[in-house]
Protein backbone atom coordinates (compact mmCIF):
# COMPACT_ATOMS: atom_id res chain seq x y z
CA UNK A 1 0.00 0.00 0.00
CA UNK A 2 1.05 3.48 -0.47
CA UNK A 3 0.95 5.99 2.04
CA UNK A 4 1.86 8.93 0.73
CA UNK A 5 2.54 11.69 3.10
CA UNK A 6 2.94 14.66 1.05
CA UNK A 7 3.59 15.26 -2.93
CA UNK A 8 6.76 16.08 -2.18
CA UNK A 9 9.39 13.95 -2.23
CA UNK A 10 13.39 14.65 -1.57
CA UNK A 11 15.96 12.75 -2.63
CA UNK A 12 19.35 11.85 -0.78
CA UNK A 13 21.13 12.21 -4.66
CA UNK A 14 20.37 10.65 -8.60
CA UNK A 15 17.09 8.62 -8.26
CA UNK A 16 15.26 7.41 -10.68
CA UNK A 17 12.79 10.00 -10.65
CA UNK A 18 11.09 8.50 -13.27
CA UNK A 19 9.32 6.12 -10.93
CA UNK A 20 8.51 8.84 -8.91
CA UNK A 21 7.38 10.77 -11.09
CA UNK A 22 4.95 8.22 -12.26
CA UNK A 23 3.65 7.98 -8.79
CA UNK A 24 2.28 11.55 -8.51
CA UNK A 25 5.16 12.86 -6.83
CA UNK A 26 7.56 15.47 -6.80
CA UNK A 27 11.19 14.99 -6.25
CA UNK A 28 13.58 17.60 -4.86
CA UNK A 29 17.00 17.13 -4.47
CA UNK A 30 17.80 18.09 -0.76
CA UNK A 31 21.59 18.35 -1.80
CA UNK A 32 20.76 21.22 -4.86
CA UNK A 33 18.83 23.03 -1.95
CA UNK A 34 20.93 22.99 1.17
CA UNK A 35 24.07 24.38 -1.74
CA UNK A 36 21.54 27.09 -3.34
CA UNK A 37 20.62 28.37 0.08
CA UNK A 38 22.32 32.17 0.68
CA UNK A 39 23.24 30.87 4.78
CA UNK A 40 24.40 26.95 4.14
CA UNK A 41 26.10 26.91 7.43
CA UNK A 42 22.45 27.48 9.32
CA UNK A 43 21.34 24.08 7.69
CA UNK A 44 24.54 22.63 8.77
CA UNK A 45 24.02 24.07 12.16
CA UNK A 46 21.12 22.56 12.78
CA UNK A 47 22.46 18.99 12.27
CA UNK A 48 24.99 19.70 14.79
CA UNK A 49 22.67 20.73 17.31
CA UNK A 50 21.14 17.56 16.71
CA UNK A 51 23.43 15.51 17.67
CA UNK A 52 25.46 14.38 13.90
CA UNK A 53 29.68 14.69 14.28
CA UNK A 54 31.70 17.71 13.44
CA UNK A 55 33.17 15.22 11.66
CA UNK A 56 30.67 14.11 9.10
CA UNK A 57 30.33 14.78 5.49
CA UNK A 58 28.90 18.64 5.16
CA UNK A 59 26.13 17.17 2.60
CA UNK A 60 24.83 14.55 4.61
CA UNK A 61 24.58 17.15 7.82
CA UNK A 62 23.21 19.71 5.01
CA UNK A 63 20.31 17.47 3.80
CA UNK A 64 19.58 16.74 7.39
CA UNK A 65 19.30 20.64 7.91
CA UNK A 66 16.84 21.24 4.40
CA UNK A 67 14.54 18.38 5.69
CA UNK A 68 14.02 19.71 9.06
CA UNK A 69 14.10 23.36 8.45
CA UNK A 70 11.61 22.71 5.54
CA UNK A 71 9.28 20.19 6.89
CA UNK A 72 9.32 17.62 4.23
CA UNK A 73 8.02 14.19 5.42
CA UNK A 74 9.05 12.53 3.03
CA UNK A 75 12.46 11.26 1.70
CA UNK A 76 13.46 8.55 -0.61
CA UNK A 77 17.46 7.46 0.36
CA UNK A 78 19.52 5.90 -1.32
CA UNK A 79 21.21 2.97 0.44
CA UNK A 80 23.47 1.54 -1.83
CA UNK A 81 25.11 2.98 -4.72
CA UNK A 82 25.88 6.44 -3.27
CA UNK A 83 26.99 7.11 0.46
CA UNK A 84 26.85 4.89 3.74
CA UNK A 85 26.63 7.88 5.54
CA UNK A 86 22.62 7.71 4.23
CA UNK A 87 22.08 4.73 6.20
CA UNK A 88 22.40 6.06 9.39
CA UNK A 89 20.82 9.77 8.01
CA UNK A 90 17.33 7.41 7.16
CA UNK A 91 17.60 5.82 10.65
CA UNK A 92 17.43 8.94 11.83
CA UNK A 93 14.63 10.47 9.73
CA UNK A 94 12.67 7.10 10.83
CA UNK A 95 13.37 8.09 14.29
CA UNK A 96 11.68 11.59 14.15
CA UNK A 97 8.85 9.88 12.41
CA UNK A 98 9.19 10.76 8.81
CA UNK A 99 8.62 8.47 6.02
CA UNK A 100 11.13 6.83 4.83
CA UNK A 101 11.69 5.39 0.92
CA UNK A 102 14.52 3.20 0.80
CA UNK A 103 16.57 2.66 -2.86
CA UNK A 104 19.23 0.27 -3.43
CA UNK A 105 20.87 0.49 -7.11
CA UNK A 106 22.39 -2.75 -8.04
CA UNK A 107 25.78 -3.12 -6.94
CA UNK A 108 27.01 -4.07 -10.48
CA UNK A 109 25.73 -2.45 -13.79
CA UNK A 110 23.18 -5.05 -14.56
CA UNK A 111 20.33 -4.62 -16.48
CA UNK A 112 18.40 -7.45 -15.38
CA UNK A 113 18.88 -6.71 -12.37
CA UNK A 114 18.32 -3.03 -12.32
CA UNK A 115 14.69 -3.64 -13.78
CA UNK A 116 14.23 -5.81 -10.58
CA UNK A 117 15.37 -2.29 -8.40
CA UNK A 118 12.75 -0.39 -10.50
CA UNK A 119 9.82 -2.67 -10.40
CA UNK A 120 10.28 -2.97 -6.37
CA UNK A 121 10.41 0.93 -6.15
CA UNK A 122 7.50 1.37 -8.44
CA UNK A 123 5.83 -1.04 -6.60
CA UNK A 124 6.44 0.60 -2.62
CA UNK A 125 5.30 4.09 -4.38
CA UNK A 126 2.34 2.19 -5.79
CA UNK A 127 2.78 2.70 -9.48
CA UNK A 128 4.23 0.50 -12.47
CA UNK A 129 6.84 0.45 -14.72
CA UNK A 130 5.00 0.90 -17.65
CA UNK A 131 3.77 4.39 -16.33
CA UNK A 132 7.10 4.78 -15.13
CA UNK A 133 8.82 4.41 -18.60
CA UNK A 134 5.89 7.12 -19.98
CA UNK A 135 7.69 9.65 -17.79
CA UNK A 136 11.43 8.26 -18.93
CA UNK A 137 9.44 9.57 -22.39
CA UNK A 138 8.26 12.40 -21.26
CA UNK A 139 11.69 13.47 -20.03
CA UNK A 140 13.80 12.18 -23.09
CA UNK A 141 14.12 15.94 -24.34
CA UNK A 142 14.87 17.74 -20.94
CA UNK A 143 17.89 15.54 -20.67
CA UNK A 144 18.96 16.21 -24.60
CA UNK A 145 18.96 19.78 -24.16
CA UNK A 146 21.23 19.00 -21.12
CA UNK A 147 23.16 16.58 -23.46
CA UNK A 148 23.71 19.65 -26.13
CA UNK A 149 24.32 22.50 -23.41
CA UNK A 150 27.63 19.94 -22.96
CA UNK A 151 28.64 20.01 -26.37
CA UNK A 152 28.35 23.60 -26.73
CA UNK A 153 31.00 23.76 -23.79
CA UNK A 154 33.12 21.69 -24.57
CA UNK A 155 33.06 21.25 -28.35
CA UNK A 156 32.17 24.97 -29.15
CA UNK A 157 33.48 26.90 -26.53
CA UNK A 158 30.44 28.47 -25.97
CA UNK A 159 29.01 27.86 -22.57
CA UNK A 160 31.17 28.46 -19.72
CA UNK A 161 32.20 25.67 -16.63
CA UNK A 162 29.53 26.83 -14.00
CA UNK A 163 26.84 26.93 -16.30
CA UNK A 164 27.12 23.25 -17.29
CA UNK A 165 27.78 22.28 -13.68
CA UNK A 166 24.61 24.45 -12.98
CA UNK A 167 21.99 22.74 -15.61
CA UNK A 168 23.77 19.51 -15.41
CA UNK A 169 23.66 19.01 -11.53
CA UNK A 170 19.93 20.11 -11.71
CA UNK A 171 18.81 17.38 -13.59
CA UNK A 172 18.97 15.04 -10.84
CA UNK A 173 15.49 16.95 -10.27
CA UNK A 174 14.89 19.16 -13.30
CA UNK A 175 14.59 22.06 -10.31
CA UNK A 176 11.18 20.44 -9.33
CA UNK A 177 9.27 21.07 -12.88
CA UNK A 178 10.83 19.53 -15.65
CA UNK A 179 8.72 21.52 -18.23
CA UNK A 180 10.33 24.18 -16.71
CA UNK A 181 14.04 23.34 -17.08
CA UNK A 182 13.06 22.47 -20.22
CA UNK A 183 11.69 26.09 -21.07
CA UNK A 184 14.59 27.82 -19.30
CA UNK A 185 17.69 25.74 -20.52
CA UNK A 186 16.45 25.95 -24.13
CA UNK A 187 16.25 30.14 -23.79
CA UNK A 188 19.77 29.59 -22.35
CA UNK A 189 20.96 27.21 -25.47
CA UNK A 190 19.88 30.23 -28.13
CA UNK A 191 21.33 32.65 -26.36
CA UNK A 192 24.42 30.86 -26.05
CA UNK A 193 24.77 29.94 -29.95
CA UNK A 194 24.90 33.99 -29.65
CA UNK A 195 27.75 34.54 -28.15
CA UNK A 196 31.33 34.56 -28.74
CA UNK A 197 33.49 31.34 -28.25
CA UNK A 198 35.82 30.89 -25.66
CA UNK A 199 39.51 31.72 -26.49
CA UNK A 200 40.98 28.56 -27.67
CA UNK A 201 44.56 29.18 -25.42
CA UNK A 202 42.75 28.65 -22.38
CA UNK A 203 43.64 25.48 -20.50
CA UNK A 204 40.57 22.65 -20.31
CA UNK A 205 40.35 21.01 -17.64
CA UNK A 206 38.02 17.87 -16.45
CA UNK A 207 36.48 18.42 -13.02
CA UNK A 208 36.06 14.81 -11.25
CA UNK A 209 34.34 13.88 -8.23
CA UNK A 210 31.07 14.47 -6.03
CA UNK A 211 29.82 18.01 -6.31
CA UNK A 212 32.00 20.74 -4.40
CA UNK A 213 30.57 22.70 -1.91
CA UNK A 214 32.53 26.01 -3.50
CA UNK A 215 31.24 25.72 -7.05
CA UNK A 216 29.91 28.80 -7.45
CA UNK A 217 33.68 30.69 -6.97
CA UNK A 218 35.60 27.59 -8.36
CA UNK A 219 34.42 27.95 -12.25
CA UNK A 220 35.17 31.59 -12.12
CA UNK A 221 37.96 31.30 -10.86
CA UNK A 222 39.71 28.88 -12.86
CA UNK A 223 38.13 30.95 -16.01
CA UNK A 224 39.83 34.38 -14.07
CA UNK A 225 43.41 32.60 -14.18
CA UNK A 226 42.68 31.16 -18.18
CA UNK A 227 41.60 27.82 -17.35
CA UNK A 228 37.92 26.33 -18.11
CA UNK A 229 36.23 23.23 -17.16
CA UNK A 230 34.83 20.79 -20.35
CA UNK A 231 34.38 18.06 -18.71
CA UNK A 232 32.08 17.94 -15.07
CA UNK A 233 31.80 14.02 -15.28
CA UNK A 234 29.25 13.45 -12.73
CA UNK A 235 27.37 15.93 -13.00
CA UNK A 236 26.92 14.96 -16.89
CA UNK A 237 26.17 11.49 -15.53
CA UNK A 238 23.00 13.04 -13.83
CA UNK A 239 21.84 14.05 -17.05
CA UNK A 240 22.18 9.82 -18.23
CA UNK A 241 24.37 10.88 -21.19
CA UNK A 242 24.19 7.21 -22.57
CA UNK A 243 20.23 7.21 -22.65
CA UNK A 244 18.81 3.77 -23.11
CA UNK A 245 15.67 2.23 -24.16
CA UNK A 246 14.16 1.64 -21.37
CA UNK A 247 14.69 2.63 -17.64
CA UNK A 248 16.84 -0.16 -17.22
CA UNK A 249 18.93 0.66 -19.63
CA UNK A 250 19.35 4.45 -18.69
CA UNK A 251 20.02 3.89 -14.76
CA UNK A 252 22.64 0.65 -16.02
CA UNK A 253 25.05 2.82 -18.18
CA UNK A 254 24.84 6.09 -15.63
CA UNK A 255 27.82 5.32 -13.97
CA UNK A 256 27.95 6.88 -10.66
CA UNK A 257 26.64 4.51 -8.43
CA UNK A 258 28.97 1.64 -9.28
CA UNK A 259 32.52 1.09 -8.90
CA UNK A 260 35.31 3.48 -10.12
CA UNK A 261 36.56 1.19 -12.99
CA UNK A 262 32.65 1.45 -14.47
CA UNK A 263 33.39 5.25 -13.73
CA UNK A 264 36.83 5.11 -15.46
CA UNK A 265 35.46 3.34 -18.80
CA UNK A 266 33.54 6.78 -18.89
CA UNK A 267 35.92 9.03 -17.59
CA UNK A 268 39.34 7.78 -20.14
CA UNK A 269 37.45 8.64 -23.29
CA UNK A 270 36.03 11.55 -22.32
CA UNK A 271 39.36 12.84 -21.03
CA UNK A 272 40.57 12.02 -25.03
CA UNK A 273 38.16 13.38 -26.84
CA UNK A 274 37.32 16.91 -24.92
CA UNK A 275 41.50 16.87 -24.92
CA UNK A 276 41.90 17.91 -21.34
CA UNK A 277 45.12 19.73 -20.44
CA UNK A 278 44.93 18.40 -16.48
CA UNK A 279 41.87 17.49 -14.08
CA UNK A 280 40.70 18.40 -10.52
CA UNK A 281 39.46 15.60 -8.24
CA UNK A 282 37.25 16.87 -5.48
CA UNK A 283 37.03 15.24 -2.82
CA UNK A 284 34.55 16.23 0.39
CA UNK A 285 36.26 16.17 3.63
CA UNK A 286 35.53 12.61 5.55
CA UNK A 287 33.67 11.23 2.39
CA UNK A 288 34.57 7.69 1.78
CA UNK A 289 34.82 8.93 -1.63
CA UNK A 290 38.32 10.61 -1.15
CA UNK A 291 40.15 7.02 -1.28
CA UNK A 292 39.58 6.69 -4.85
CA UNK A 293 42.05 9.33 -5.64
CA UNK A 294 44.24 6.33 -5.15
CA UNK A 295 42.98 4.77 -8.33
CA UNK A 296 42.31 7.81 -10.01
CA UNK A 297 46.17 9.15 -9.65
CA UNK A 298 47.26 5.30 -10.64
CA UNK A 299 44.55 5.02 -14.03
CA UNK A 300 44.87 8.57 -15.42
CA UNK A 301 47.82 10.01 -17.25
CA UNK A 302 47.22 13.80 -16.75
CA UNK A 303 48.27 16.11 -13.72
CA UNK A 304 45.66 16.48 -11.21
CA UNK A 305 45.11 18.45 -8.72
CA UNK A 306 43.06 17.07 -5.71
CA UNK A 307 40.87 19.73 -3.65
CA UNK A 308 39.05 19.08 -0.61
CA UNK A 309 36.33 21.19 0.81
CA UNK A 310 34.40 20.76 4.16
CA UNK A 311 32.29 23.88 5.26
CA UNK A 312 33.72 26.18 2.99
CA UNK A 313 31.58 27.84 0.36
CA UNK A 314 34.17 29.53 -1.21
CA UNK A 315 37.93 29.12 -2.11
CA UNK A 316 40.13 30.11 0.68
CA UNK A 317 43.63 31.70 0.23
CA UNK A 318 45.58 28.59 0.40
CA UNK A 319 43.36 26.60 -2.21
CA UNK A 320 43.35 29.10 -4.58
CA UNK A 321 47.47 29.32 -4.52
CA UNK A 322 46.92 25.71 -4.66
CA UNK A 323 44.63 25.95 -8.05
CA UNK A 324 47.18 28.76 -9.25
CA UNK A 325 50.15 26.92 -8.98
CA UNK A 326 48.59 23.80 -10.76
CA UNK A 327 47.75 26.28 -13.76
CA UNK A 328 51.61 27.20 -14.41
CA UNK A 329 52.70 23.76 -14.43
CA UNK A 330 49.87 22.98 -17.12
CA UNK A 331 50.92 26.18 -18.62
CA UNK A 332 54.14 25.02 -18.66
CA UNK A 333 53.71 21.51 -19.84
CA UNK A 334 51.25 22.49 -22.47
CA UNK A 335 53.58 25.84 -23.90
CA UNK A 336 50.40 27.83 -23.28
CA UNK A 337 51.80 31.31 -23.06
CA UNK A 338 51.04 32.68 -19.58
CA UNK A 339 47.72 34.87 -18.96
CA UNK A 340 50.27 38.27 -18.99
CA UNK A 341 51.66 37.18 -22.13
CA UNK A 342 48.07 36.78 -23.55
CA UNK A 343 46.37 39.73 -22.20
CA UNK A 344 48.60 41.90 -24.23
S1 LIG B 1 30.30 13.65 -0.22
FE1 LIG B 1 30.73 11.53 0.30
S2 LIG B 1 30.20 11.32 2.46
FE2 LIG B 1 29.25 13.19 1.68
S3 LIG B 1 27.19 12.61 1.06
FE3 LIG B 1 28.49 12.47 -0.76
S4 LIG B 1 29.18 10.35 -0.81
FE4 LIG B 1 28.41 10.75 1.25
Amino acid sequence: MNDKVSSIVGITTTVPIEVLLAAGYKPVDLNNVFISDPDPDRLVNIAERAGFPINCCTWIKGIYGVVMERGIDTILCVTTGDCSNTIMLMEVFRLKGLHVIPFAYPDHPDPFRMQHCLESLAEALDTNIEVAEEARKKLERARRLANELDELTWREGLVGGWENHYWLVSSSDFMGDPNEYERKLGQLLMESRERKPYPDDMLRLAYIGVPSVFARDLYGYLESNGARVVFNEIQRQFAMPNGGSSLAQQYTSYTYPYSIFDRLNDILPQLRERRVDGMIHYVQAFCHRGIGDIIFRHQINLPILTLEGNTDYLLTQHLRTRIEAFLDMLRRRTRVPPLESRRQ
